[in-house]
C-alpha cells in the first residue's frame, strides 16, 4: 500500500520539542501515514523525544536534508569530503535512532547553483561516500533516496535518468530514485515517462505545485502522474510538499528560495493537499483498471 507523508516545514521551521510535537500531533491527526523530517541541525536534535512522538502518534518517519556547500561531498576537497561523509553518518544515526526507514533528499552534492558542471573526481567522490552510506544504511534497514532537483539546485541529478545512472555506479540496492514533480516539472522531457523509466527503482514521490503551494492551484497536471505511479504498482511513500515565507528556517528557506507567501493556514493546507493526493491515486488505480480490462 502506498503511505502518505507530509514535509515538516509545512508546520515548522526547526526541530525543536515544541516542533516535533506540533508537526507529528498535526500530521497524524490529518490522517497521514507518515511525516518527513527536514534535518540541518543533528547536533539540537532530540532523536528520544522524536522517537517517543512518533509511537505516541502511531506514524512512520523518514529523513530529508539537503547538504550545503561545506559539506558537499561531490567536492574535488577530500576534507570537505570527509565532512559531507561524516555528517551523513550522523543523520543516519538519528534516521535509526528515531526509527525512520529512509533517509533522502539532496545529500549527494550540495543543494545550491552550481557555476560549473560536475567535476568528473567530485562526481565519483560523492557515488563512493553514497555507496558507503547505503551499506551502513542498509543494517538498520534504512532506505536511501536520491532527489532529482532542478538545474540551479544540483549539478549532478536533475532528472530521473540521471538519479538511475548515478545509482548504477553506486550498486546498493537499497539506493533509490526520489523523484519530485515541481522539479520534474522544470526537468523532463515527459514526467509519465520519468516515473515508468524508474519504475520498481522509484522509492519516494514529492508532490508539489508548480510555485510549492496549494495543489491544483499551480500549472502542474498531476493525473498523468499518478496514473503512471498506479502503473508501475508504486506502493512507497507519496509526500506532500509545499513552501511558504509563513514557516521559514533560515537554511532551507534560502536553499529553495522560498520568497513568497502562498499560504499560511498549515492545517489547512495539509488537509487540502491530503485529499488532493487520495482522490488522484484512487482515480488512477481505478482507470488503470478500466483500461488494463479492454
Ligand atoms: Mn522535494
Amino acid at each position: 500500500m502506498v503511505d502518505f507523508g507530509i514535509h515538516g516545514m509545512v508546520w515548522v521551521g526547526g526541530w525543536s520539542r515544541a516542533d516535533a510535537e506540533k508537526t507529528i500531533g498535526s500530521a497524524a491527526r490529518l490522517g497521514y501515514d507518515r511525516v518527513e523530517i527536514p534535518v540541518f541541525e543533528p547536533d539540537t536534535f532530540d532523536a528520544d523525544h522524536t522517537r517517543e512522538m512518533l509511537s505516541k502518534h502511531g506514524i512512520k518517519a523518514g529523513v530529508s536534508l539537503g547538504l550545503d556547500v561545506d559539506h558537499d561531498i561531490s567536492s574535488t576537497d577530500t576534507a570537505v569530503v570527509e565532512r559531507g561523509a561524516a555528517h551523513l553518518r550522523k543523520v543516519l544515526g538519528l534516521t535509526a535512532a528515531v526509527g525512520g526507514d529512509y533517509l533522502g533528499g539532496v545529500i549527494f552534492c550540495a543543494l545550491h547553483k552550481y557555476r560549473q558542471a560536475a567535476d568528473p573526481k567530485g562526481r565519483a567522490n560523492s557515488v563512493a561516500v553514497i555507496r558507503e552510506l547505503a551499506r551502513e544504511a542498509r543494517n538498520s534497514g534504512i532506505d536511501i533516496g536520491l532527489e532529482a532537483v532542478n538545474r540551479y539546485e544540483s549539478n549532478i541529478i536533475n532528472t530521473g535518468g540521471h538519479a538511475l545512472r548515478f545509482i548504477d555506479e553506486v550498486g546498493e540496492d537499497n539506493v533509490y530514485v526520489h523523484l519530485d514533480s515541481y522539479h520534474m516539472n522544470i526537468e523532463e522531457g515527459d514526467n509519465a515517462g520519468a516515473i515508468e523509466l524508474c519504475g520498481e527503482r522509484l522509492g519516494y514521490f514529492h508532490v508539489n505545485e508548480s510555485h510549492r503551494g496549494y495543489l491544483g492551484t499551480g500549472n502542474i497536471a498531476f493525473t498523468p502522474m499518478f496514473r503512471a505511479l498506479a502503473r508501475i504498482g508504486y506502493k512507497r511513500t507519496i509526500a506532500f510538499e509545499a513552501f511558504s515565507t509563513a514557516v521559514t528556517n533560515p537554511v532551507l528557506s534560502a536553499m529553495v528560495a522560498v520568497w513568497r507567501d502562498l499560504w499560511n493556514d498549515s492545517d489547512d493546507l495539509a488537509a487540502h493537499a491530503l485529499a488532493y493526493m487520495k482522490r488522484e491515486m484512487a482515480d488512477a488505480l481505478k482507470a488503470e483498471e478500466i483500461v488494463a480490462k479492454r
